[in-house]
């Protein structure tokens, strides 16, 4: 009943959590169902088999975070399911355990379909599915543009139980019929929003097409515009809605600041005298195209500063290597475009700098979110032109979150 009364109490912002207890104790989010959505609070009472429940508490969880309490149930029930909750909440992980509960491992058929919006979004996801299905003997794939074709067609053909995949290669495999359909009954979107949106929707459309009549459809994301959410009937049954009001979508535990900067040329060196901050763990700073990403590690490098940078013109395998040093912690500050904005999860990082505002609000949302994961603390630091204030204020006013000028102290939030 805890679900009703949250959706029926305004959420006012003075009650809200203070940012130190885990996110997983959460209750911030809005019901929108008719069936009435109960939460579950602990794995053991989901009825998950036995060898998964060994895996996921094996994989470090002990409890269930508040959408894995309401959503994991609907899911492995066979209901259509949108899932919304903020960001580092868990969603990922859940479509990672839900996958392995539904599939039957004595049959060699993928039966599971995820499909996420980077390849290395959907490499993370393949990554966690193998190792929280590890003493059910899951068979997972990553099915992603940028690796070896014949390596997808053997790994298909020798058979797996789930694909975690980007739209195009997905699409392609599935055409070449070296990915067989019949057998898939779940297919999930992660970051639904962005794959419904402009860019991914034919692609999505098209794999979609080729899937069985009575397929279950499980849309995640922690941005959800009404938009999208209308278009969600043309191919949904009833689903089962579990939805975050706007002004609940920041998290009390990422602080956000900015900096007025005034003048483009004055970014470059308002984040030389950060850079210290920026190495007290690990930070992630966003610029708005891959150009500019190659002209900031370029100039900070000839500064004698040590950055790592990625975006998609790059070769997938220096791509790869990127990010493998980056999660080890090897490398401690990623220059990056928004191909790193969604559901990448590096627990260390604690800062992210948005050396450009983001082009949209949902991007925002995303982009804050590379930190302060499961109820870690994070900061946010916004660098501000003269002529950005406005949109600021957009960002402010839309999430009604307050984002205030960098203190001093700002290492001290870390
Ligand atoms: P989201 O997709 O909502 O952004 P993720 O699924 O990526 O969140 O999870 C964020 C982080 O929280 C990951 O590091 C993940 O391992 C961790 N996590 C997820 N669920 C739990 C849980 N129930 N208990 C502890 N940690 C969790
Ligand atoms: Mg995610």
């Amino acid at each position: 009943m805890a679900a009703a009364t949250a959706s029926a109490a305004p959420l006012n912002r003075a009650g809200r959590r203070n940012g130190q207890g885990p996110i997983a104790e959460d209750d911030n989010l809005v019901f929108e169902t008719s069936h009435g959505v109960e939460a579950i609070s602990s794995f053991d009472q989901m009825g998950i088999k036995d060898d998964l429940l060994r895996g996921i508490y094996q994989y470090g969880f002990e409890k269930p975070s508040a959408i894995q309490q309401r959503a994991v149930l609907p899911i492995i029930k066979g209901r259509d399911v949108i899932a919304q909750a903020q960001s580092g909440t868990g969603k990922t992980s859940m479509i990672a355990l839900t996958v392995c509960q539904m599939v039957d491992t004595a049959n060699r058929e993928v039966q599971a379909l995820i499909l996420s919006p980077t390849r290395e979004l959907a490499a993370q996801t393949e990554k966690v599915i193998l190792a929280v299905g590890d003493f059910i003997n899951i068979q997972a794939h990553a099915c992603i543009g940028g690796k070896s074709v014949g390596e997808d067609i053997r790994k298909l053909e020798y058979g797996v139980h789930v694909v975690s995949g980007t739209p195009g290669r997905v699409c392609d495999m599935i055409k070449r019929r070296t990915l067989r359909t019949r057998a898939i009954k779940l297919l999930v979107l992660d970051e639904s929003d962005e794959m419904l949106s402009r860019g991914f929707k034919d692609q999505i459309y098209d794999v979609y097409r080729y899937l069985p009549p009575e397929l279950q459809v499980v849309l995640i994301s922690a941005t959800l515009p009404h938009e999208i959410l209308e278009i969600t009937s043309k191919f949904m049954t009833d689903p089962v809605r579990i939805l975050v009001k706007r002004d609940e979508l920041t998290l009390e535990g990422i602080k956000q600041f900015f900096v007025a900067v005034e003048r483009e040329e004055w970014k470059f060196d308002t984040l030389c005298d950060l850079y210290d901050t920026l190495t007290i763990t690990q930070a992630v700073i966003f610029c708005n195209t891959k150009r500019k990403v190659d002209w900031l590690t370029e100039k900070m490098r000839s500064n004698n500063f040590t950055v790592s940078s990625m975006h998609g013109d790059m070769p997938q395998k220096e791509r790869d290597a990127i990010m493998a040093e980056f999660r080890s912690g090897t490398t401690r500050v990623l220059i990056t475009t928004d191909v790193w904005a969604r559901g990448l999860d590096v627990q260390q990082v604690s800062l992210v700098i948005n050396y450009d505002l983001p082009n949209n609000r949902e991007l925002y949302i995303h982009r804050i979110g590379r930190s302060g994961r499961f109820g870690r603390k994070g900061v946010a630091i916004n660098f501000v032109r003269s002529d950005d204030i406005r949109i600021l204020r957009d960002i402010e006013q839309y999430y009604s979150t307050q984002i205030d000028e960098m203190p001093m102290n700002v290492a001290d939030l870390i």
